[in-house]
């Protein structure tokens, strides 16, 4: 058990990637804090988890919103005496031409994943640092963290933007034995990948197929989409990393989509 003993919190897991990264963590003994926008589909992940035996809590969290942060970071933490591990998962898309974006729109993508990451992340690190176990905060950035589509300019805005902010935790943490990490993956077949099908192919006028074969998957090295599971594994190995020698860095999981 990589875990054991250890208490995480995710956010955005109640269904996708940040599902998978909890069961993973509750199968590795962590008592995990289940935190989504979608309070019944997190209930379902907790009931779930202990349905495997694990520990769980489900807890309502708008990742945008300050005082709904700190009340669920607040509730897991004293259930559980504290918070080894946050994982910034919570996101939200946009496919649409810079041009016709409304500002409410682009603030919105840019609140989920940057006010998210920073509200989340100003909750649970006073925590870790007066545990002197430390902690490890973990951000779902992107292949996009990395690399420019058409189509997405406030969801690549806001995952470049999630790289300056684990780097400066990370110099920030390090005395207190907190780590930042940043997991780039490629694209997941989750909900939020389905939806954009059909969305990209009519503003590129292609088919679905189309999308799938040669915008999606065009320059992995074998076709492939990157699965749940091929996320939740890196997260777990960055939630057990044993020190500081791995800080401040991303890891790209995305089938060589890119490639750094
Ligand atoms: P998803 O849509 O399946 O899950 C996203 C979750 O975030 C949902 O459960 C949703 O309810 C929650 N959420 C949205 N807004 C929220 C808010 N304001 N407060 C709290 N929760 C909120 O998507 P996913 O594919 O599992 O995405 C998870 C993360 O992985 C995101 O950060 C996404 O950008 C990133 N990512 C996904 C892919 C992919 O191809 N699916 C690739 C790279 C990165």
């Amino acid at each position: 058990m990589k875990l054991q003993g250890q208490t995480a919190l995710v956010t955005g897991a109640a269904g996708g990637i940040g599902r998978e990264i909890a069961l993973a963590f509750a199968r590795e003994g962590a008592r995990v804090a289940i935190a989504d926008i979608a309070f019944e589909a997190t209930a379902a992940v907790a009931a779930l988890i202990h349905t495997l035996g694990g520990e769980a809590v489900a807890l309502p969290m708008d990742v945008t919103v300050e005082k709904s942060v700190d009340a669920a970071v607040s509730s897991a933490a004293a259930r559980f005496g504290g918070i080894d591990i946050l994982v910034s998962n919570a996101g939200t898309q946009i496919v649409r031409p810079v041009e016709e974006l409304s500002l409410d729109e682009w603030k919105g993508v840019l609140a989920v994943h940057l006010d998210g990451a920073f509200l989340t992340t100003k909750a649970c690190l006073p925590l870790m640092k007066n545990s002197t176990r430390g902690g490890t905060i973990i951000y779902m950035g992107s292949v996009h963290s990395k690399e420019a589509s058409p189509l997405k300019a406030p969801y690549v805005t806001a995952k470049h933007g999630i790289m300056g902010l684990a780097k400066v935790v990370a110099k920030e943490g390090a005395k207190f034995k907190v780590r930042a990490n940043v997991i780039c993956p490629g694209f997941v077949r989750t909900p939020l990948v389905e939806r954009q099908i059909p969305e990209q192919a009519r503003a590129l006028g292609i088919s679905e197929q189309e999308v799938i074969r040669d915008v999606m998957l065009g320059d992995t090295v074998d076709g492939e989409f990157t699965s749940s599971q091929d996320v939740a594994e890196v997260a777990l190995w960055l939630a057990a990393f044993p020190s500081n020698a791995l800080t401040g860095q991303s890891i790209v999981v995305s089938h060589g989509w890119h490639m750094q």
